[in-house]
């Protein structure tokens, strides 16, 4: 399928790319060594998932390479792209360069890499880029000392980081919450004794999101930066965005499978397992969002995938102002989303440019990647969209099987059911078949 179009077709690999897409049984002369029968399924390009947390090096009690890609492989994310948090960050050409390695030995998927953009790293964003960068990951705020050179802590860092970036046409990724607001209503909460789950989401009101996102939009319209709003659940921000787009300024909205599928209703059930930044919304909320998505308002959908540990869990049930927060998603994200497909929510078609086709444009990786044109890596997902079945977490590779746990028994209508990597079966029905590491380094050509 391509985002226009579904069509039947004969697709032909060679050496790992798409070489033709034919009309069905116009390829019967043509010598092939393996035929691999997806009448009755769609064929999807791979998901580009620009926002997958990874702490390797350094930061892997959440998750490791091994883990986090062999759940992508499972899941049909067959290009992960790699968040700069780990110990030491990438902020620097040198410390790409690490983790690209790091990677390439150890990856089940391919891979590009998020150089860390701030107000201490403004020197090594070109370096960056030449390092192979895709683009950039910072966040706006209180200083937090594990993420040095990953922060802007005011507008002037902001506006350097933009300015610098566009010099090497790359985006910025932006966490959008206002942690000073942030900072202020947690203690008022926690004056008060609170500390159950909902003083979390109290926390962190929608116009903390739309407060940061202000700012960036301005900061993009001067600058001419590329901005990406990262995990978005604010319909007034994204909508605010919607209108510096409409006026000219570069900007792309991402939001993630969680805030579509669950609600603050849910949190009840699920507590610090839901805990996530920004956190989940009101039912009323998830609506709008799928509006924002059928309007265009809406660019891509990434997982933001980040299990948390299982004591940062229990620290949650305790006081979830002590919990940290995170999902993993890169092994559910396709059930997830054909199940909204069969619920009448999206477009198959949309998926395709939702999770392959502008995401790879925007890492200046299309069309080598997310999407099945001739000459494309043929990176391919076949789907059941018949096939009725709940998710578990037993079958699932993360390392955190009791975070991945919040989609337990959820009843799904469509099923992944084979994943290629470069015309190579990675899994087959959730199981992966790869033995080996065999995911390739894509920068931009
Ligand atoms: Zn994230």
């Amino acid at each position: 399928m391509s985002a226009a179009s579904r069509q039947a077709s004969d697709l032909l690999v060679q050496d790992g790319k798409v070489s033709a897409v034919l009309q069905p049984g116009a390829g019967e002369g043509i010598e092939v060594s393996e035929i691999l029968d997806a009448s009755g399924l769609l064929v999807f390009p791979g998901m580009v998932d620009l926002h997958v947390h990874i702490g390797e090096p350094g930061k892997t009690e959440k998750e490791d390479i091994g883990t986090g890609t062999r759940a992508a492989a499972a899941g049909g994310v067959t290009t992960a792209v790699i968040m700069p948090n780990c110990i030491p960050p990438v902020n620097s050409a040198e410390a790409l360069v690490r983790r690209a390695e790091l990677f390439k030995n150890k990856s089940f998927v391919d891979f590009a890499l998020l150089g860390g953009a701030g107000g201490e790293s403004i020197d090594t964003i070109v370096e960056q880029a030449e390092a192979g960068a895709v683009g950039y990951k910072s966040y706006v705020g209180a200083y937090r000392s594990d993420r040095p050179g990953l922060l802007c802590k005011d507008t002037a860092d902001l506006y350097q980081v933009m300015e610098k970036s566009a010099e090497v046409d790359r985006f910025v990724g932006y966490h959008c919450e206002d942690s000073r607001t942030i900072d202020l209503l947690r203690n008022r909460l926690l004056d008060a004794g609170r500390v159950d789950f909902r003083a979390y989401h109290e926390s962190r009101p929608e116009f903390t999101e739309s407060l940061a996102t202000v700012a960036l939009l301005e900061v993009a319209r001067e600058t001419g930066g590329r901005l990406h709003l990262v995990h978005m659940s604010s319909p007034w921000a994204i909508e605010l965005a919607n209108l510096y787009w409409a006026h000219g300024t570069c900007v792309t909205v991402e939001t993630c499978p969680h805030y579509l599928v669950f609600s603050e209703e849910d949190t009840a059930r699920l507590g610090p397992y839901a805990q996530v930044a920004p956190p989940l919304r009101s039912l009323e909320t998830v609506d709008v969002l799928w509006s924002l998505i059928e309007d265009g308002s809406i660019d891509i959908i990434a997982t933001d995938h980040a299990p948390g540990t299982p004591g940062e869990k229990v620290r949650g049930k305790q006081n979830i102002f002590e919990g940290g927060g995170g999902l993993p998603a890169v092994d559910v994200v396709w059930p997830l989303m054909l199940n909204e497909v069969n619920r009448g929510r999206i477009a198959a078609e949309s998926l395709v440019s939702l999770m392959a086709e502008r995401p790879a444009r925007m890492a200046r990786i299309y069309p080598e990647k997310g999407s099945l044109l001739p000459g494309s890596d043929a990176d391919m997902v076949l789907v059941d969209m018949e096939e009725v079945h709940h998710l578990s977490a037993d079958r699932s590779y993360t390392k955190h099987r009791d975070s991945a746990a919040i989609y337990d028994g959820i009843e799904i209508a469509g099923r992944v059911k084979t994943v290629l990597q470069r015309g190579r079966v990675l899994s087959r029905d959730g199981v992966l078949e790869e033995e080996k590491p065999v995911g390739a380094h894509w920068v931009r050509p």
